[in-house]
């Protein structure tokens, strides 16, 4: 029986979270003696490939074949499936991202395991696995325990401690025996270039309806740059389109886990707590004292946005040129 881990790539660079997966497989390993299996699809070269080995992939299967390179979730997922019976897993690992979320439920049920989703942190228990996951979107966690042979798990960012456990490089170039059969073809892809990304950002800054207008966003990206941080936003202000849907974070939205959190003028409904409660720190700035951000947060401004952006971004920028 092995364990693989799906991990993913943005342009040839592995994201975060497949080392997250690696760390996470590993530690199911050390406690079940387990091979770790990573599986790549894309133009990752071996010096890349071999952070995976670093924190404990004792294999790692390459798939660079062209025709696989477009991501398709219904292929992805015969790929997969492919891949696991050929390793005898028992356990397959994916990341609680867009493309984890959209493979995972069909490899379930193509293999007939079971799924957890949105795992939060390292198993209770091994024989048979349970894990704690998010409930209620977030309001609450469960522990939850597969009774299938096979266990599926999407991993929530920060669901393990990541440290290194290097193991020797072995890659496996692999051919898959599924033909690629799309019923959709990408025509082009047009990458957002000098924007930190949102889910992989280690600070991110998110501005709510409190900020009255998109016009005003001035005061949020002039913090994100000095802080070198992602932005966010909540529901409303992407459905008013003072900001693109690809900023909205909550349970509709994008799900982060960034070291810190900053929300302005959120008030800090269960929706959108839902997509940022596995921040580290979440610090919010909102004028009234009563507003649930602050029951989340771990440091609460009770002000106006409009008077203590401007002092806390030019204090930033102070504190970074002294
Ligand atoms: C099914 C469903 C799914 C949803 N999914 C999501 C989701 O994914 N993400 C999401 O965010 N929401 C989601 N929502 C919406 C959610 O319920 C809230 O309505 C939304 O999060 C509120 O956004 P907000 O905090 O920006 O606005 P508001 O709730 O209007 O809060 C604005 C805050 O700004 C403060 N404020 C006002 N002026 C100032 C000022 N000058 N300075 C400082 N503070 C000020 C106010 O005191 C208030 O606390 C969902 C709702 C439903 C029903």
């Amino acid at each position: 029986m092995s364990i693989i881990v799906f991990s993913e790539n943005r342009n040839g660079k592995l994201k975060k979270n497949s080392i997250e997966a690696v760390v996470y497989a590993q530690s199911i390993a050390a406690a079940t003696s387990k091979p770790v299996v990573a599986v790549s699809v894309g133009n990752v070269d071996d010096q890349e490939l071999a952070l995976l080995a670093k924190y404990g992939a004792t294999k790692i299967v390459s798939v660079t074949d062209q025709n696989w390179l477009a991501h398709d979730s219904r292929e992805y997922t015969k790929l997969v499936a492919e891949i696991s019976e050929k390793e005898n897993a028992d356990t397959i690992l994916f990341s609680h991202s867009n493309m984890g979320k959209a493979i995972a439920p069909r490899l379930s049920v193509r293999l007939k395991a079971g799924l957890i989703s949105g795992v939060v942190a390292l198993p209770e228990s091994f024989a048979p696995i349970t894990v704690k996951r998010k409930a209620y979107n977030g309001a609450a966690f469960q522990l939850v325990t597969v009774k299938s042979d096979k266990a599926i798990l999407t991993l929530n960012p920060n669901s393990c401690a990541i440290k290194e456990n290097p193991v020797s490089l072995n890659i496996e170039p692999y051919t898959p025996q599924t033909a690629y059969n799309a019923e959709t073809k990408i025509e082009s892809v047009d990458v957002v270039t000098g924007k930190v990304i949102l889910t992989e950002a280690n600070i991110v800054v998110s501005g709510g309806r409190g900020l009255k207008s998109g016009d005003n966003w001035n005061l949020i990206e002039d913090l994100a740059t000095v802080l070198n941080a992602g932005l966010a936003c909540s529901r409303p202000v992407s459905d008013e389109g003072w900001r693109s849907h690809e900023e909205h974070v909550g349970q509709t939205g994008k799900i982060i886990a960034p070291d810190l959190y900053i929300a302005v003028g959120i008030s800090g409904a269960i929706q959108h707590i839902g997509g940022v409660s596995g921040s580290k720190v979440i610090v919010a700035i909102d004028k009234d004292k009563d507003a649930p951000i602050f029951k989340y947060a771990d440091y609460g401004i009770v002000g106006d946005a409009f008077a203590v952006m401007p002092k806390m971004i030019e204090s930033f920028k102070k504190f970074k040129n002294s």
